[in-house]
């Protein structure tokens, strides 16, 4: 049945070309007082001034009502970098680390990324798809409608495509995903003194393995000290691309190491963390059509610096924002807490906050196209917040205002229409 969401207080629809928005665009976030949004078939029919779409719903025959006075509707929130299929915190690593311990420290005993790796090939496909779900419904309980995922805690052509399906196996959410193979995340210890076997894995019979198994649409790899070199990433990327994957990339989070570069010169569709970006890499950015993923979550997690946000937007990039939800780094899913920490502590504005995790996490996921915004023909994902505000939302830093999520038109918990 047609949806009519009536007389919202505030309805963003951040109408405006269907791609990333950068500099002065990315404030405009098609704010409209009175709102109201007309859904059909699972797609936005019109979006905008409440009486002129409510006289495009009298044309349709029984049409549902949600009354949204006193509330603000946006687009579904889009998470572009998460690390959600985990099926256990890292409680030890936490507790290390407040004492002072160092990363290798805690590797040494045990913990870090090694941690995940052994508790996710010690867990079934029931459990790791029951993790999958719940942690799918925790993104949506914030307002996400569309979510990444990445593999990277299998790294083993067992355990990779095993990570991926979990996400298939965690059923209807309402949540949309969309799949990355991360299999050059760590080295696993296995393969302990022969790196450069496990980036042959991981660029070859591996990738194989998470492309025919899962259906994966981008591949990405963390590149950084300690991790990965920008020519261990190339190898890895390019072997994905020859495969048709889309790229991403975990660039200059603790170290500089050129990946940003690298992810623009690869054509990649976003460069993630981007801590330790310089200058010329925020102009590398601006001049490419590769998006800006920042992590605020990390920093805030962790300690360690934000990223230049301020930066990058003047330097003319588009920024987006995401979680990335994971069991060491940042175990934080509730991304509008995100958008609080970006403003708070990258002085990006309400408005910049809400297109970075709308129509520019859209584009980091290539599909700026399909959702992101609210117009006509769009994929009707909507988030509705117990709010007449859209400045609100980051600020009440940690609070949920979410009350209501439409995913392709439907506005029940689960629905598989
Ligand atoms: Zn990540």
């Amino acid at each position: 049945m047609p949806l009519l969401l009536t007389h919202a207080a505030q309805l963003l629809t951040l109408a405006g070309p269907d791609r990333a928005r950068r500099g002065a665009e990315a404030a405009e976030i098609g704010l409209v007082r009175d709102g109201a949004v007309l859904i059909a078939g699972g797609k936005i029919v019109a979006a905008g001034a409440h009486d002129a779409v409510a006289r495009q719903a009298k044309t349709l025959r029984e049409v549902e009502e949600i009354d949204c006075r006193g509330k603000l509707v946006a687009p579904g929130l889009v998470d572009s970098h998460t690390h959600l299929v985990f099926p256990a915190p890292r409680l030890d690593d936490f507790e290390r680390r407040l004492r002072g311990e160092s990363y290798a420290a805690l590797a040494a005993a045990g913990g870090g990324i090694a941690a995940t790796v052994r508790a996710l090939r010690a867990c079934d496909d029931a459990g790791l798809a029951a993790a999958a779900r719940a942690h799918l419904l925790e993104l949506r309980a914030f307002g996400v409608t569309t979510a990444e995922v990445k593999s990277g805690y299998g790294l083993s052509r067992r355990d990779e495509p095993r990570s991926l399906a979990a996400v298939a196996a965690a059923g209807d959410t309402g949540v949309e995903t969309v799949l990355t193979y991360l299999g050059a995340h760590a080295v696993p210890p296995e393969f302990a003194g022969r790196r450069a076997d496990y980036v042959a894995l991981a660029a070859g019979p591996m990738l194989d393995d998470a492309v025919s198994a899962a259906g994966v649409e981008f591949a990405d790899v963390f590149c950084d000290q300690g991790a990965f070199s920008p020519a261990e990433a190339e190898a890895v990327l390019r072997a994905a691309q020859a495969r048709g994957l889309k790229l991403k990339l975990h660039a200059e989070q603790l170290a500089w190491t050129g990946a940003t570069q690298l992810a623009v010169r690869l054509g990649a569709v976003s460069a993630d963390h981007l801590e330790q970006t310089q200058p010329a890499d925020h102009a590398a950015l601006a001049a490419a059509p590769t998006v800006a993923t920042l992590l605020p979550g990390c920093a805030l997690f962790l300690g360690t610096p934000f990223p230049p946000a301020r930066a990058l937007i003047a330097a003319g990039a588009a920024v987006a924002l995401a979680s990335d939800f994971n069991p060491g780094t940042c175990p934080i899913s509730n991304l509008p807490l995100i958008m609080g920490v970006a403003c708070t502590q990258m002085k990006m504005s309400p408005a910049e906050v809400w297109t970075a995790v709308t129509i520019n996490a859209a584009a980091a996921l290539a599909r700026a196209d399909s959702r992101g915004s609210l117009a006509s023909g769009k994929r009707a994902d909507v988030a509705i917040f117990g709010t007449d505000d859209y400045r609100a939302v980051p600020y009440f830093m940690g609070a949920n205002l979410c009350e209501q999520v439409i995913a392709a038109g439907c506005p029940r918990t689960t629905c598989k229409s």
